[in-house]
């Protein structure tokens, strides 16, 4: 015996609750035998390649940013690139694992059921200023980038 499911018109085990094509709680299942849709399907279909590109990007920038006094100094002989010559060395490097946590918490936000558009701009946001630590050799500006246009696109 089969169930057919009201909205797609799929064939479902009449044992089914929710439909095997696209997952829609089947009539005559009874309810409250797992409660409302589970969370984890959902979860698939939220933002979840921005929130993974983003959280990577993150992490690199925050990479990046340790190792800032020896890639400025493979590229430019000084510890610090040209545009922080004023401050300290350690200050780039404290902004940048700043701007990179701050990458990975908009990954966090674009997790979140309802936030995947902010998490995803605030991604943006941080990504692009990760440029002035060169943003884990730029892969980490990059990732953040899409992932975060990815999470308002809501993919
Ligand atoms: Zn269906």
């Amino acid at each position: 015996m089969v169930k057919k499911c009201l909205r797609c018109n799929a064939d479902n085990d009449d044992n089914a609750i929710f439909c095997s094509s696209c997952g829609t709680r089947l009539s005559g299942a009874r309810p409250g035998i797992l409660g409302p849709r589970p969370v984890g399907a959902d979860l698939a279909s939220r933002a979840s390649i921005g929130f993974v590109m983003t959280i990577i990007g993150g992490f690199l920038i925050v990479l990046g940013s340790l190792a800032l006094s020896y890639i400025s100094t493979f590229i430019w002989g000084f510890a610090t690139p040209p545009w922080f010559a004023t401050m300290p060395s350690w200050a780039p490097v404290l902004i940048g694992i700043g701007l990179g946590m701050f990458v990975i918490m908009s990954s966090v936000l674009i997790y979140m059921p309802g936030y995947e558009a902010l998490g995803g701009i605030l991604g943006i946001v941080f990504s692009i200023l990760s440029i002035m630590v060169l943003g884990g050799l730029i892969f980490g500006t990059i990732l953040g980038l899409l992932g975060g246009l990815m999470a308002v696109l809501k993919k």
